[in-house]
């Protein structure tokens, strides 16, 4: 099961369960539209590899099956890929 990370790993961003706007990669590393297009440009800092949109999980689901709330967030932030 996904954990559903609350935020993006670059700007801190929040991304709820339902949001539109989470991109993760196969480690479920966590990020925002913005940085995933912006200053990562589709590729995943930590391990290489590439985004996907993350499925919005129900509410209903939620209840039973909560999203995480352990915020990641990379020290220093996101560098511009040179
Ligand atoms: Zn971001
Ligand atoms: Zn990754």
């Amino acid at each position: 099961m996904l954990e559903m990370r609350p935020n993006c790993e670059c700007c801190d961003k929040d991304l709820p369960p339902d949001s539109t706007e989470a991109m993760i990669c196969t480690f479920e590393c966590t990020f925002c539209t913005d940085c995933v297009t912006g200053v990562l440009k589709n590729k995943c800092p930590n391990c290489g590899g590439e985004f996907a949109t993350r499925p919005r999980r129900p509410l209903e689901k939620l209840a039973n099956n909560p999203a995480s709330t352990r915020r990641v967030l990379k020290p220093g932030g996101c560098k511009q890929a040179a």
